[in-house]
């Protein structure tokens, strides 16, 4: 089996762990609630939940996980949602003040609460690229969510959802505007600007496991 560590320090990572035991009947996946670099330790791959990137940045560097994690990065498969996204991007716009801690790994400049605070959360249906059953939309739920700004020009990256450009918060025709990505893959990282834990559907962690994390990990 794989293990699938899922940062647990703030934010929405018991309803990740509840997605991924659904997939536990499919797929040889065990879990595991990491807050400590030995918790990490036993990781095969990670997921970093949403919450609040700031706070989730600043608790790693208290538990002594923030050096772990940007070596795990490194070599594993990652996959950030919503404030993960953030963690998980090589730059950020509209950091608190104080600035903003990263972890890296995925070459895009991303804006935290690029919705503004009067759109705080909204749902779309999504088209996911290589998603089990695509003809059934994902529906994506966005809690103030970051907006992808721009990708570095020779990254690999490959986007996997979009939303249409007449839903940004301000309004494009271009239907390439990076704004409009909200999952991509760069290598074997995951980043999706919503939270694909909180609808009852197991799709997009399936997805994770099959192109991510099964991919590149030895089973035994
Ligand atoms: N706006 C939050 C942040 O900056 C992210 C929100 C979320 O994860 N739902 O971290």
């Amino acid at each position: 089996t794989v293990t699938i560590g899922i940062l647990a320090l703030q934010g929405a990572f018991a309803e990740h762990q509840t997605r991924l035991q659904n997939l536990r009947l499919k797929r040889k996946i065990t879990t595991v609630l990491v807050k400590t670099p030995e918790d990490l330790q036993r990781c095969d791959a990670l997921i970093i939940p949403g919450g609040e990137s700031t706070t989730i940045a600043l608790l790693a560097r208290l538990s002594g996980l923030l050096e772990p994690l940007k070596a795990f990065i490194y070599t594993k498969p990652v996959w950030g949602t919503c404030a993960g996204a953030i963690l998980l991007s090589q730059s950020v716009t509209n950091a608190k003040k104080d600035g903003q801690e990263l972890l890296g790994g995925v070459s895009v400049d991303i804006a935290r609460n690029g919705w503004g605070s009067q759109v705080e959360s909204f749902e779309a249906p999504l088209d996911v690229n290589g998603l089990h059953e695509s003809s059934v939309p994902f529906i994506g739920i966005f809690i103030r969510a970051p907006v992808v700004l721009a990708l570095a020009p020779d990254a690999p990256i490959q986007v996997i959802a979009r939303l249409p450009p007449h839903l940004l918060p301000e309004p494009a025709d271009d239907e390439n505007d990076p704004r409009t990505i909200v999952a991509l893959r760069q290598g074997l990282h995951l980043l999706t600007t919503f939270h694909p834990e909180l609808t009852p559907d197991d799709r997009f962690h399936d997805y994770f496991a099959r192109k991510c994390v099964f991919t590149t990990v030895p089973t035994v």
